[in-house]
């Protein structure tokens, strides 16, 4: 049973929207790269362990971001089943890398990178800590494994021992923990994982976000298919759509101005929704009047004086 579920962080979701409506720099477009890719492989971590272990035996709580003596500590994917707290330490690494003397390198520049490992060990033992300071005593051993989920990873010299699980590995491994975990958990492991659940700290970081403004911003909405900017109206007024140059996707207006609204929200959250700007901001009509209509039905309109605009209903 899924008890945190993975969701994109704010900081994502904007990062997602910036990426079709600003001019990323190399640094900006670097980092978004690799925010989607690990997330990405995240969920597709998320996807196999859902189809091995038997949704009822175990109890799975995703991102947690944990605090321990002023150190913060991230766990990808945290699974309780009835025997031990598996970790999952999820990496999308591509390429050929090599460890010597205990230190890790990405083969074609041989630059040296944190090692994961060291990353994964130090996150279990401030979660074993936690533990005992919070006076949980759960009796389950807490198992690491740093999952390598690209297909085309390759690590030289890595010892036998290792808690690593390579991509090559990852099917076998999942279909053994899932014969493994056959029991279903009890009360106590619920409130275990509940007590984790809700220690979990929330940090929006807005660090590297790029700055952007409703002026500049590239503005229109975008393909719920392929996000792009490029679409056109289609149909007469009453069964207008909006069709995709890029990809050819239909979709009807009242649902692209809906998620138009809500990108806009998301962007500007201290900008107040009225028809005039959600018309500049759509780019497509040339009237108000399917905005209005739109508005109207779905949000509250809220009268200031001479001045009105939307809030969610
Ligand atoms: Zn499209």
């Amino acid at each position: 049973m899924e008890l945190k579920s993975r969701v994109m962080s704010q900081e994502q979701q904007l990062m997602h929207l910036l990426n079709y409506r600003v001019s990323f720099t190399e640094k900006e477009k670097k980092y978004f790269w690799k925010m989607k890719k690990g997330f990405e492989g995240e969920c597709q971590f998320d996807e196999l362990l859902a189809k091995s272990v038997p949704n009822e035996n175990c109890l799975v709580l995703n991102d947690l971001l944990l605090e321990h003596n002023n150190t913060q500590f991230q766990l990808d994917s945290v699974l309780l089943s009835t025997s031990t707290i598996y970790i999952f330490e999820i990496k999308t690494f591509e390429g050929d890398y090599y460890i010597k003397n205990g230190e890790w390198f990405f083969c074609k520049t041989n630059n040296a990178i944190t090692n994961p490992l060291h990353q994964m060990q130090r996150s279990e033992t401030l979660l074993r800590q936690l533990l005992q300071q919070q006076g949980i005593n759960s009796h389950l051993p807490i198992q690491s494994n740093l999952i390598f989920i690209h297909p085309e990873f390759t690590l030289y010299h890595s010892s036998i021992d290792s808690p690593i699980i390579f991509p090559t590995q990852l099917n076998r491994f999942m279909n053994d923990l899932g014969k493994k975990i056959t029991v279903k958990p009890n009360q106590r492991h619920m409130q275990l994982a509940e007590k984790l659940k809700s220690m979990h700290i929330s940090r929006p970081s807005f660090d590297n976000i790029p700055k952007y403004n409703f002026e500049t911003i590239k503005k229109g909405i975008a393909c719920a298919s392929c996000r792009s900017l490029h679409v056109h109206l289609i149909g007469g007024t009453k069964f207008q759509k909006i069709c995709c140059k890029t990809c050819g996707h239909l979709e009807g207006v009242d649902v692209s101005i809906l998620r138009a609204v809500k990108e806009y929200k998301l962007l500007f959250p201290d900008r107040k929704v009225t028809t005039s700007e959600i018309l500049q901001w759509c780019g497509l009509f040339k009237s108000k009047k399917t905005i209005l209509r739109i508005m109207t039905k779905y949000f509250n309109k809220v009268e200031k004086n001479r001045y009105s605009y939307f809030e969610v209903k």
